[in-house]
Order: structure tokens, then sequence, then C-alpha cells
């Protein structure tokens, strides 16, 4: 049975304008292409949206981006004007995986292709899907978590998730829950606190661990937090207890404040997804597409509705044995900057 979120690999899926009946209209022969963002306020989306955008005017075509502030009915008007101003193909980074189907629906009757960008549209026809994989993003947070305990990697374990609204959040703890489900049969840890955050919101995140810390009188050992402001937010709850850098705390991102924690010992790693590469393989495909192309893709995922054919790219732990061989060696970040806090 293919339950959502199920990856297939291994398959060769061919796919083009035609062929799913979308050929992007071409009223002249500038290509250009719709961006619709969720948000811009982790540090990753900018620079999302800035290599994107580099990247398709390097292959020749325009970009139109607009960003809806977390707000879903804002995320339909903007894609509703990107619809109307004749965009070849809709790039879509969802805030909300199940109401998008609405946008995808949209632009198809304009016969516009959508490409989901990062987080999956649910239960649509969506032609395209980049991303990372997302299910190993979550493996990835637990295992250092767990391998960072103190004790033998025994003890209380918080889980700390994104929003329940992005499916990557799903998928995020799907990964998680697989490595701290195995940990807690063994009888090596307890998992104590379970809870998504509600937007990505660092501040619902420390609020969730202040929770955590005194449903379980502090007696936590390590948190599993989702991405890097997830991370920031738990570890402000645990420095108001004097637990920060005695437990250990994951994140996803490699954001600035996060890379800088790592380096001080606040914080026990993050998952570096590369931005350009997702940023650069979608402006690529969203070209081609919009040139009638073909496209070959290895893997599908299912969307509650069709096995969309995707792209997944590959998320890399740093922690801080690996931070000048990753994301400063990447020129994700400075040396300088990373290590301003370090004396
Ligand atoms: C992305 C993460 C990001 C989070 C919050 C997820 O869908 O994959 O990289 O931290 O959204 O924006």
């Amino acid at each position: 049975a293919i339950t959502v979120g199920t990856l297939m690999t291994g398959c060769k899926i061919l796919i083009t304008g035609q062929e799913v009946a979308k050929q992007a209209k071409k009223k002249d022969n500038q290509i250009l292409i719709g961006f619709s963002m969720d948000t811009l306020r982790e540090e990753r989306w900018q620079k999302d949206k800035a290599i994107f955008e580099q990247k398709v005017k390097e292959l020749g075509g325009d970009v139109k981006t607009l960003s809806a502030n977390g707000d879903d009915n804002l995320q339909l008007s903007q894609a509703e004007q990107l619809i109307s101003q004749g965009v070849d193909v809709l790039v879509v980074n969802p805030h909300n995986s199940k109401t998008t189907a609405a946008i995808v629906n949209k632009a198809h009757k304009e016969g516009i292709p959508v490409i989901a960008y990062d987080r999956l549209i649910m239960n649509a026809d969506v032609d395209l899907y980049v991303t990372f994989d997302n299910v190993k993003v979550g493996e990835l947070q637990a295992k250092a978590v767990v391998d960072h305990m103190a004790k033998e990697s025994k003890g209380n374990m918080v889980y700390l998730g994104g929003a329940d609204t992005d499916n990557n959040a799903k998928l995020f703890r799907e990964g998680a829950m697989k490595v701290l489900k195995a940990e807690e049969s063994k009888g090596k840890i307890k998992i104590v606190y379970d809870q998504y955050t509600k937007d990505w919101k660092p501040e619902e995140a420390m609020k969730n661990m202040e929770n955590a810390l005194t449903a379980n009188k502090n007696n936590v050992q390590g948190v599993v937090a989702a991405n890097d402001g997830v991370a920031g937010g738990a570890i402000q709850a645990l420095s108001a207890q004097g637990l920060v850098g005695k437990v250990p705390v994951s994140g996803q991102d490699a954001d600035l404040a996060a890379c800088q924690r790592i380096a001080e010992g606040k914080q026990t790693m993050t998952v570096y997804k590369p931005i350009k590469s997702i940023a650069s393989k979608a402006a690529e495909l969203a070209v081609a597409l919009a040139k009638g192309e073909k496209i070959e893709v290895k893997n599908k995922v299912h969307n509650g509705k069709i096995n969309v054919p995707s792209v997944f790219l590959e998320p890399v732990v740093v922690t801080k044995d690996n931070l000048v061989q990753t994301v400063i060696r990447d020129g994700f970040h400075r040396m300088e900057e990373v290590y301003k806090n370090v004396p």
C-alpha cells in the first residue's frame, strides 16, 4: 500500500508539458516564472529567493516572486495575481500543504504547470516536486541527539516539531520517531513530550519547552527540535533553567545564529540543506517546463491524489566538528561570523 509521503525510488519518470496537458501557454518568447512563497521569515528563504531568481535569469527567464507572510488567503490571492500576469510556470512553497491544492487547480485551468518547492502540496495534480529527503532530516536530528546524551544515551526526550500545516514537519517527525521509538523500545529513552510548533514560531517553541521542563521537573536529557528557529526557542527556555550546553538540542537549516550556537557549544547539531542545490534545481526545472522540454526524474511521492514526480536532495549533518568542512567551506557562512563569540 502506498501511504502519503511514501518515497518510491529507482523508476524513471518522464514528464513533459504536453503529457500532463499543462503545456505552458507561450504568449511571447520571454519566459516568466512565478514564485509563490509562504514566508521570508526564516533566514533560509531569503537565500532560496535570491538564488532561484538569479538562476532563472541566468537561464534567460524572468521571475516574479511574492511572499505571503504565513497567510493562506494571501498566498492564494498572490498566486492568482501571478497567474493573471501570465507566468509560464508557477513554483509554490506552500504555507498550508492542504489548502494550497486550490492554487494548483487554478493554475492548471490556465494551462500553467506547478512545481512544489521544498514542501509538498497534498491532494492535487502537482507536476513536479523538488525537495530534500525530509524523513532523513528527522532521522539525522534524532540520531545526533541520542548520540550526544550523557549517561549512555539514556533519559527523558522532548520532541519539538514544526508547523502541523507543513507536510515537511510531519516527515521530519516521522524520521525522528523512527529513531526515538527504537531507542524507547530498548528501554534507553522515554519520550516525555511531543508537540508541533505553531507556524514554526520560536516563541511558541520556547513556551512548549518551558511546559516540558515544568511537567518533568527539569528532568530532560535530550531535545529533538525540528529546525533552528525551534531550537533557538528551546535553548532560551533551557537557558532560564541553567541547562544550556548540558542537554543536547538538534536543529535544521544551518542558520547563522544556530551555527554560532554550535560553535559555542549551546546547540548540538543542525541539518545543512545546501540552498544553492534546491534553488538552482527548481529554477532549471521551471525553465525547462516553460520551454516544454522533457524532464526525467527518478523518484515519485504520493500526495494523497497522485504520484508526484520528485527530486530529492541530500541533507548534511553539521556539528562542532565539521562546521568548517561544511557550511564555511561551501561559503554558506563566513568563518569570522560563525566564530564571532568564540574566544
Ligand atoms: C523547511 C525548513 C524550514 C521550515 C520553516 C520547512 O518546510 O523544510 O527548512 O526551517 O519549513 O520555514
